[in-house]
């Protein structure tokens, strides 16, 4: 069992470290030499100019002594969403929060301190183990940056787990949507509202008459789509000439993703033409999905791990993106496991300290489960 109070003790640490996106450096000075002291090769890669971070990816490899072991990786990322600065945070019996004035930073920290608890008991016990691959990245908040950023052969790792969902500790995500942002520029014709409404072509009621049409929200079981932003208009007299809208679409289906996308698209052109206007919709992938099954092998070892530790197998759909869809597209297959958080990106955060003995178990199932197979 997990070293309760030092796992703890690890998370309160690392939650008092302030590190949003693109300010991790702190994280990556406290974390590198607590895995040099469990005997990790660790270095820091040079990505971090690629998005205007101040620190790169952590990157720590450990070789074991069983040869036909599956090697495995661990990934969680370094930095937090916003507010942190000045946490306060606030003890509860099992649970650990803020006061309410800043987010916890469990996602992802919770993860961390789940890997690190894992392997130090790994460590402690002695057991035999394969190769082991600790990836902790950067700016993964604000766009998977760290990961995306990667370089390709510096994962040596075969399959991987991405410490990085919500509650149930140890539940087993295996699917992700991919996702696409859809940007649309309106152009009409501007004129005086009063003088000469006539003349006017407003870009704001193509994109009013578009949006209104347009499927959105839970489109079916695996597709999503909103309109984020619409910004347009100068002045109340005037008929507005040009609107910009940020929307996008979200499927775990390939097919489904782009219908999605070309039903928006057309709709915006259709209706904006219907009335004098143009719309020039642009659309990019922001990451690909993945779906795995029962059958395949990171999916067995996760499972296997989870019957380790006592809980049921619990697989579930993701509805959103991670570092786990940059893996899986680049060909390194890896699942998403539940840790220790709960109400992530919001100030009501909290972490169940069971979960994190449990998450940190589960850690140390996995390497001995690799080992075994
Ligand atoms: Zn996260």
């Amino acid at each position: 069992m997990a070293n309760t109070e030092r796992a703890k003790q690890l998370f309160l640490d690392m939650a008092r470290i302030n590190s949003p996106s693109g300010r991790e450096r702190p994280m990556v000075d406290f974390l590198m030499p607590i895995l040099a002291d469990m005997g990790f090769e660790v270095a820091e890669d040079d990505s971090a100019p690629e998005f205007g971070g101040e620190a790169g990816n952590l990157i720590a490899w450990r070789s074991g002594s069983v040869p036909s072991a599956k090697s495995i990786f661990f990934c969680c990322h370094l930095d937090t969403v916003e507010p942190t600065e000045g946490i306060n945070i606030v003890e509860d019996g099992d649970t650990i929060r803020t006061d309410g004035k800043s987010i916890l930073g469990a996602d992802d920290k919770a993860g961390i301190a789940a890997v690190i608890e894992g392997l130090r008991m790994l460590m402690e016990s002695g057991a035999a183990h394969g190769d082991i691959q600790v990836l902790f990245d950067v700016s993964e908040e604000n766009g998977l940056h760290g990961a995306k950023a990667l370089d390709r052969s510096k994962i040596r790792a075969e399959m991987g787990f991405v410490l990085d969902t919500e509650r149930p500790a140890a539940s087993i995500t295996w699917s992700a949507p991919s996702h696409e942002s859809v940007h649309v520029e309106i152009t009409g014709a501007a004129a005086h509202a009063g003088l000469a409404p006539e003349k006017g072509v407003s870009a704001i009621v193509a994109a009013s008459r578009a949006i209104a049409k347009m499927n959105l929200g839970r489109i079916d079981d695996e597709t999503t789509a909103n309109v984020g932003v619409i910004e347009g208009g100068k002045a109340r007299n005037i008929i507005p000439d040009h609107a910009v809208v940020h929307a996008e679409a979200r499927s775990r289906s390939e097919e489904k993703l782009v219908d999605q996308v070309d039903h928006m698209r057309t709709v915006f052109e259709s209706e904006a033409e219907a009335i004098g206007a143009k719309a020039v919709v642009r659309s990019e992938r922001e990451y690909t999905g993945f779906r795995l099954t029962e059958n395949d092998p990171v999916v067995r070892l996760a499972a296997s791990a989870a019957r380790r530790v006592g809980v049921e197998v619990n697989y579930r759909e993701g509805g959103g993106g991670s570092d786990a869809n940059v893996f899986n597209a680049a060909g390194v297959p890896c699942v998403l496991i539940g840790m220790a958080c709960e109400g992530a990106h919001s100030a009501s955060e909290s972490l169940r300290v069971p979960d994190l003995v449990l998450s940190a178990d589960f850690v140390l199932a996995l390497c001995l489960e690799a080992a075994e197979v």
